[in-house]
């Protein structure tokens, strides 16, 4: 239970650092500043979203079974 409280609000935003050039922000393919694209030279923060797109195939399934619930609902009403 504690643990889920810890440092939650600064990993929302997504921060790559470049450690080529220093650049701090978000590094998609590569560094906007230097154009470095070694991955061996970025630093990269991206727990998160990887969390996010893992959740996502349960949330699908979760929404299935809802839709079906709905229809033996309306039925037995
Ligand atoms: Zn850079």
């Amino acid at each position: 239970m504690k643990e889920n409280g810890i440092g939650y609000g600064s990993f929302n935003v997504p921060v790559d650092r470049c450690l080529q050039c220093g650049y701090n922000g978000v590094i998609y393919n590569e560094c906007p500043k230097c154009h470095n694209h070694e991955e061996r030279k970025m630093e990269r923060i991206r727990r998160i979203t990887g969390y996010l797109v893992g959740s996502m195939d349960k949330w699908n399934s979760s929404k299935r079974n809802e839709e079906k619930n709905r229809v033996k609902h309306g039925g037995q009403q």
